[in-house]
């Protein structure tokens, strides 16, 4: 019968039996946890609970699911309840949501969404691996037929009927992030026109902002209309169908759909209720072992709270990486193993309409943020593999790392073609705490179809110990419109008439030799060409002939992108 409570007591399996492990969400963390517990102990019951009707899909794959990429459903099911019983032993009890916790008797209130009935569940162990749900501000319509979240198969199976029952021609997403714009580019898959509303006057959040601008240059290149910089007001129903996203500055966007993609809040709700300890951002506080402070529960994945390398601060970090390592190690230290979560140092890739960004640790703007000042950063625009070999595309690149020692702390990339493989080098050598020097000395993979003697990630960490060392003194490229120095570009002629920062007079290096004794030794030279390369060879060459010199990291491109920005003038 429907809402009826069951036996609390008869139900419940005999204390002093095997040891009982019982996992609260399926996916991600809770079916990694599962699964490699079997694998070290045969002896313990394992009891995986969802309230959705997947375990194991792949949530990274609905947005492709959305955009017909992916066409079969069934392909996001890396694992099914079959599956895991016959070759893990392992019960998988789905629409059944876990209510409370009972930390004392060490039960859980599980509800059968099926019947609507109750019943408690015993534990010895219990992990939590409720993952982050999609933020619905309080705001005017976001619950109207037609405001999607995409969070399960369900989700992306209710936006494709969408588009297609309502012959679905436009679309707003709302924010800019990872999943804003997988679902942009997904979106234009089914061949929809497509509004990104962000509250931000960038894209991708997590990048420092200029950055962003190849990505936004790229979007709006594809008829994707950016408006930045205006958060969502409300979302009316128009007359005759369809919606209006009202945006804080009164602009009004009409839509057949539109995708909330504003951020996921860590799910905490049973947790804080059973007196679990919440961190100040948000997430279950959990030891490095994923332990609670209860010594019989774990909590994993996008709900909990993990330090970060970089900055040893506590975060929260909703990717699929950390969460599948933390179910092995919760997994592990359940096992009696010593085992250890090392932290986050958010490394991560999105793929937008051929453009591919990347970064990992640090951002500048969050160094800043955290009051970080002993660092600097170069920028860096090199092929993807070797200029001579056809087909070689830009990587715009930027490092950030400690001043004096040379530590990396993060590392952004955007471009076509080997953006990931850079950040993921970059990703490795910061888990080993690696410096600049590490990654100029790097032994990496070289042909020229795929990349080049000297790889963008040595050129990187080259341009880095120049300026460690000395050998490349960096211009402040935000006291541009404030510097007495004279501003020299050092691009040929025709370069230069294209477009050069207010003030630089043009001597090209190509003629630097033969007419520098006409610049002043009594000003400082900041020094700019296309990318960066010119201006040190430049900077070299006159520092060594007796002029306080220094170069403008990144040259023009790098400048296009901070005016861009609104970094500089
Ligand atoms: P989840 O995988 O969210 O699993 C939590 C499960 O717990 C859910 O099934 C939920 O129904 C269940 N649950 C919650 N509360 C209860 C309860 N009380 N009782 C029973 N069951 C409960 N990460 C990447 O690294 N790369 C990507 O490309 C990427 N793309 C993504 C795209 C989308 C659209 C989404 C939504 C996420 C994406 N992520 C990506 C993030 C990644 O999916 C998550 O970080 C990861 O799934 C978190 O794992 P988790 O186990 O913590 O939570």
């Amino acid at each position: 019968m429907k809402g009826q409570i069951e036996s609390r007591t008869t139900d419940l399996p005999n204390r002093g039996s095997r040891r009982r492990v019982l996992i609260v969400g399926g996916v991600a963390g809770g079916a990694s946890c599962a699964a490699r517990l079997r694998r070290l102990d045969e002896s313990v019951e394992i009891v995986m609970i969802d309230r959705g009707p997947y375990v194991s899909f792949a949530n990274c794959g609905l947005p492709y699911y959305v955009g017909n990429v992916i066409s079969d459903e069934s392909r996001l099911l890396v694992a099914t309840r079959e599956m895991f019983h016959e070759r893990f032993n392992i019960d998988v009890q789905t629409e059944t949501e876990v209510t409370s916790i009972d930390r004392n008797s060490h039960t859980v209130t599980v509800c059968d969404a099926r019947t609507g009935n109750t019943r408690l569940e015993r534990y010895d162990v219990l992990v939590l691996s409720p993952g982050a749900a999609p933020i619905r501000p309080l705001l005017p319509g976001v619950d109207l037929p037609g405001v999607f979240a995409v969070r399960t198969i369900p989700d992306s199976r209710r936006i494709r009927s969408w588009i297609t029952d309502h012959s679905a021609k436009t679309a707003v997403v709302v924010g800019g992030g990872f999943i804003g714009l997988e679902m942009v580019e997904n979106l234009i898959h089914r061949e929809l026109a497509v509004t990104v509303l962000e509250k931000l006057p960038q894209v991708m959040p997590p990048l420092d902002p200029e950055m962003a601008v190849p990505l936004m240059e790229h979007l709006v290149s594809k008829n994707i209309q950016l408006h930045l910089g205006d958060g969502l007001a409300r979302i009316e129903a128009r007359a005759g169908g369809g919606l209006v996203v009202e945006a804080e500055s009164g602009a009004r966007l009409p839509a057949d759909l539109a995708i909330l993609a504003i951020g996921v809040r860590p799910e905490t709700m049973l947790a804080k209720d059973a007196g679990l300890e919440i961190g100040a951002r948000g997430g279950i506080v959990v030891d490095a072992q994923m332990r609670t402070a209860d010594p019989n529960i774990w909590a994993v994945g996008d709900a909990v709270e993990v330090q970060d390398v970089l900055t040893g601060q506590e975060t929260v970090l909703p990717l699929a990486g950390p969460a599948n390592r933390q179910g092995r190690v919760a997994a592990e230290s359940i096992a009696g193993r010593v085992t250890q979560f090392r932290g986050v140092q958010a490394t991560a890739v999105v793929g937008v309409l051929g453009m591919t960004v990347a970064s990992t640790g640090a951002s500048e703007k969050g160094l800043r943020r955290a009051g970080v000042t002993n660092f600097q950063k170069v920028y860096l625009h090199p092929g993807h593999h070797a200029g001579y070999y056809p087909g070689a595309r830009q990587i715009h690149l930027k490092l950030v790392f400690s001043v004096p020692d040379g530590r990396i702390l993060g590392a952004q990339a955007l471009g076509f073609e080997g953006v990931e493989k850079r950040i993921d080098v970059i990703a490795t050598a910061i888990q080993f705490n690696g410096t600049v020097h590490d990654l100029a000395e790097a032994e990496l993979c070289y042909a020229p179809q795929f990349g080049a003697a000297k790889d963008p990630v040595n050129l990187a960490g080259m341009l880095a110990e120049n300026v460690l060392n000395g050998d490349m003194p960096l211009a402040d490229w935000s006291e541009l419109d404030r510097t007495d120095a004279l501003l020299l570009d050092v691009r040929e002629g025709d370069e230069f008439s294209r477009g050069h920062i207010p003030k630089a007079i043009n001597l090209p290096l190509s003629q630097l030799r033969a007419r520098y004794v006409e610049l002043s030794k009594d000003r400082d030279i900041w020094v700019c060409c296309a990318v960066g390369q010119r201006g040190y060879f430049a900077t070299r060459f006159l520092t060594q002939h007796g002029y306080r010199s220094q170069n403008l990291s990144g040259g023009y491109t790098t400048y296009r992108a901070l005016k861009a920005a609104g970094l500089a003038p």
